[in-house]
C-alpha cells in the first residue's frame, strides 16, 4: 500500500537516506527502529510530505506521493494530487497539536466536515465512535487544557482514525509523555493495530512495543536500512553488529 522506491534525500552535504526500498503491505504493521539522527523521522516526512526526496519515488495506493503522470511524463506533483494521495494517510506525531479553542468533540469531528464534507450529524456519530474506541467518549465536551498530556495523544490518535486512513503513521507518539502516562497511548495503538485493516508505520524507541505489534521491524543506521525480519528475529537473533550493540542499550 506504500512503497518507496530508491528513496534518497540531503540536506546539503548530509546524505539522511540512502537508497531506501521499503514496501508496506495492506494491514502490515512496520516498525522502524534506530538510533537517534539515523533518518527514521524523515521517512515520516516524505510521507507526510513535509520533505521532498531528492530521488526516487514514493507510492501510496498505487498512485505516486510526489509525482504525477501527465502524458506520461513524470512530473513533479501539484497540491491538489499531493493532496488526494496524502488523504489515505493518518498521522500522529509526538506533538499532540490539538485546537486548543475547541471541545474534544469538535476537534475530531472537524476533518471529517471540512475535509470531506460529510455533514454535522455524521461527523458527530464518526467522532463519537472513535473517542469511544479510545476511552474517551466522557470527555468530549471538555477542552484539549483539561486532558492530561497521554489523553491528549489519544484525542489525536481518534482524530486521525476519523477519517479512516488506509494507513496510519506513528512518529514517536510517546516520547513527549510522562512515563507514567505512555503505557495507555501504546494500549489504544496496540487495540487498533489488533483489528487489522490499517497498515501501520509506527517509529519508536519502545522495544517491547514494537516487538508487540509489529508484523516486521526495520533497523535503521546512518539512513541505510541495516536488517529487517520478523520481531522475534530482530530482537532474539539479531545478526548485524550495529543491531547489536543497539539492542544491548535496552537491556
Ligand atoms: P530521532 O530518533 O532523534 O528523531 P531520526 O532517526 O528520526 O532521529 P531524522 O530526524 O530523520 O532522524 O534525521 C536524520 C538526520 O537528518 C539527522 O542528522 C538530522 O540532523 C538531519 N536533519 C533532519 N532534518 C533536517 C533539516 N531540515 N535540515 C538539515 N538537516 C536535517
Amino acid at each position: 500500500i506504500v512503497t518507496y522506491n530508491n528513496i534518497c534525500k540531503s540536506y546539503g552535504d548530509l546524505q539522511v537516506l540512502k537508497n531506501i526500498n521499503l514496501d508496506i503491505s495492506p494491514g502490515e504493521k512496520v516498525a522502524l527502529i534506530g538510533p537517534s539522527g539515523s533518518g527514521k523521522t524523515t521517512i515520516a516526512r516524505l510521507l507526510m510530505t513535509l520533505e521532498e526526496p531528492t530521488s526516487g519515488t514514493i507510492e501510496v495506493e498505487g498512485e505516486l506521493l510526489w509525482h504525477q503522470k501527465v502524458k506520461d511524463k513524470l512530473v513533479k506533483a501539484n497540491e491538489k494530487h499531493l493532496h488526494q494521495v496524502r488523504g489515505n494517510i493518518g498521522m500522529v506525531f509526538q506533538h499532540f497539536n490539538l485546537f486548543p479553542h475547541m471541545t474534544i468533540l469538535r476537534n475530531v469531528m472537524e476533518a471529517p466536515r471540512t475535509v470531506l464534507g460529510l455533514s454535522k450529524e455524521e461527523s458527530k456519530d464518526r467522532a463519537i465512535k472513535m473517542l469511544e474506541k479510545v476511552g474517551l467518549a466522557s470527555k468530549m465536551d471538555v477542552y484539549p487544557a483539561q486532558l492530561s498530556g497521554g489523553q491528549k495523544q489519544r484525542v489525536a490518535i481518534a482524530r486521525a482514525l476519523v477519517m479512516r486512513p488506509k494507513v496510519m503513521l506513528f512518529d514517536e507518539p510517546t516520547s513527549a509523555l510522562d512515563p507514567e502516562l505512555v503505557g495507555e497511548v501504546l494500549e489504544v495503538i496496540k487495540e487498533i493495530a489488533a483489528e487489522g485493516e490499517m497498515a501501520m508505520l509506527l517509529i519508536t524507541h519502545e522495544m517491547d512495543f514494537a516487538r508487540d505489534v509489529a508484523d516486521r521491524v526495520l533497523f535503521f543506521d546512518q539512513g541505510r536500512i541495516i536488517e529487517q525480519g520478523p520481531p522475534k528475529k530482530i530482537f532474539n537473533n539479531p545478526e548485524s553488529e550495529r543491531l547489536q550493540t543497539f539492542l544491548s542499550r535496552f537491556n
